[in-house]
């Protein structure tokens, strides 16, 4: 590509990616801001990549991009929003191999995982685009015409774990609505993050609609949310994180969408089928490698049946998960992210173990052949109460606790027992009753006995998990407020 090499290049006899740009207006511009970041491979401690991080100055170019499109693209047809949809949707997938091999080299998503998201990320935006003909854009209430009209310029801030999910489901719906977009991804994503510039400016979207700043979240996510000329923030990371923006975001009363940590429950029933709840079970709970929000890793298993449970799932983990490198195709477990995160994850092990737990599975350390990453042991803990630090904290890698009830009332109760409500997930072979479990967890997306990827259903959580939805229309209005005219 003729503009590569202004942006990204291999360092001399190394395998080594130097990022020095920022997407602003349409071109790809280096950076003023001069702190580097390295990236490096989970799999092997590489250093990969070098990114130079932008500064409040980088930012503010950008907002200035983004507020002088605005102007005219607030007032663009549905059908021309469609049409840059579409086009981001085809430049995607035009390179979906490399989307998701960057997604393997930097964070170690296994790669079935990578494929699945970066999938997911293009059903992302054809979601927003067919959703632009349900939106009401203009009604009349008596002899008021109201309308609905895009709030302003977007800010989002997006983590490592899934970049180009949040990227593109984020820039769909505020490119729907009509709003310009300031992106600020993970740091730890710049690989992923170069790619997606690119595809931007291949998708040739009108200059300033989306604008790219590569940097740290105290200084450019910072600035984004201190902006007066922002209206609305996306956020989607910790809830630390989320607690600091929605203060920030009150000084200028900006809108707030925050997409945030979970806990989330998965009810096994005492109907449940074995070979439904085993895989099922693993798919939730361990999916990205445990380093997903929306993982179901209180698992609340009925006191008749636990011995039966614990025992299948033993053996399922060890003797099916595969833990290894993210770029085999059988591996379903990868490296944690980080050095920090590995750390993070053994804190958790040792404090479980602590606690009184038992180790039915895995445990602390590298798995054996596997020292040189920052793997861990898928680990399956029995003899977990709602109270221990393993069952009430966010971990975000793969470990599992088992938590016995004895009546349906007391695992409703365990599992609403959390500050989060992102997910829950039931397992049961009766629909019906099933269904009446997930109608009174609280939380914000509920599966029964497998998983399945609504672009067009509303995503969000309750409680400490987050504020507002996302996806489709619901996605879309987020980014809208309504206007009278009578
Ligand atoms: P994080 O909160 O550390 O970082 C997320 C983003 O916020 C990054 O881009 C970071 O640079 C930025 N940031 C950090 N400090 C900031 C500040 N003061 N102001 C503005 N921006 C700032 O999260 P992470 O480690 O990247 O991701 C993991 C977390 O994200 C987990 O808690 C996970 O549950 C959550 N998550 C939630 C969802 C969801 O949809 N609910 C999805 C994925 C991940």
């Amino acid at each position: 590509m003729a503009f590569n090499h202004f942006t990204i290049h291999a360092m001399e006899g190394q395998n080594m990616k130097l990022i020095s740009s920022h997407y602003i207006n349409g071109e790809f511009v280096e950076s003023h801001g001069k702190e580097t970041f390295d990236l490096i491979n989970p799999s092997t401690q590489e250093v990969i990549g070098r990114v130079t991080l932008g500064d409040e100055e980088d930012t503010r170019r950008a907002i200035a991009a983004a507020k002088e499109a605005f102007k005219s693209y607030s007032k663009s047809a549905p059908e021309e929003r469609a049409e840059y949809l579409q086009r981001l949707h085809d430049a995607l997938i035009a390179r979906a191999g490399e989307h998701a091999q960057a997604l393997v080299q930097e964070y170690g998503g296994p790669s079935q995982m990578a494929q699945f998201l970066v999938q997911v990320a293009a059903e992302a935006i054809l979601s927003a685009k067919n959703a632009l003909n349900e939106v009401e854009f203009k009604k009349m209430v008596g002899r008021t015409e109201v309308s609905l009209q895009p709030v302003g310029i977007a800010g989002h801030i997006t983590p490592w774990n899934a970049n180009i999910l949040y990227f593109f489901n984020k820039a769909s719906a505020a490119l729907a609505a009509g709003c310009t977009v300031v992106t600020k991804p993970s740091e730890m994503s710049a690989l992923q993050t170069q790619l997606i510039m690119e595809c931007v400016h291949e998708a040739k979207i009108p200059a300033g609609l989306i604008n790219i700043v590569n940097g740290r979240g105290d200084v450019v996510g910072a600035e984004i949310t201190r902006n007066r000329d922002v209206a609305k923030i996306s956020f989607t990371g910790s809830t630390g994180v989320g607690k600091t923006i929605a203060r920030d975001a009150a000084a200028t009363l900006k809108r707030v969408t925050l997409e945030l940590g979970g806990k989330s429950p998965h009810i096994i029933l005492e109907d449940a089928e074995l070979e439904q709840v085993i895989p099922f079970v693993l798919s939730s709970g361990f999916m990205n490698s445990g380093q997903a929000c929306i993982a179901g890793t209180r698992v609340l298993v009925p006191e008749s049946r636990a011995d039966e449970i614990k025992a299948a799932l033993k053996h399922a983990v060890d003797q099916h998960l595969k833990v290894g490198l993210p770029q085999d195709a059988g591996t379903a477990i990868g490296p944690m992210v980080s050095k920090i995160q590995y750390e993070r994850v053994q804190g958790y092990i040792n404090k479980g173990i602590a606690e009184g737990a038992e180790v039915v599975a895995g445990g602390p350390g590298h798995p054996a052949g596997l020292e040189g990453g920052n793997f861990v042991k898928p680990t399956l803990f029995a003899n977990v109460t709602n109270d221990m630090a393993v069952a009430r904290e966010e971990i975000f890698g793969p470990v599992l606790c088992l938590i016995t009830y004895k009546t349906v009332q007391e695992a409703i109760a365990i599992a609403n027992d959390t500050p989060y409500g992102l997910a829950g997930y039931v397992s049961g072979s009766d629909y019906d009753h099933a269904k009446r479990i997930a109608d009174q967890i609280e939380a914000g997306t509920v599966s029964i006995n497998a998983f399945n990827n609504n672009p067009a259903a509303p995503f969000g959580g309750f409680k400490q998990s987050g504020l507002g939805r996302e996806n489709g229309v619901y996605g879309i209005q987020s980014y809208m407020e309504y206007k009278s005219i009578s």
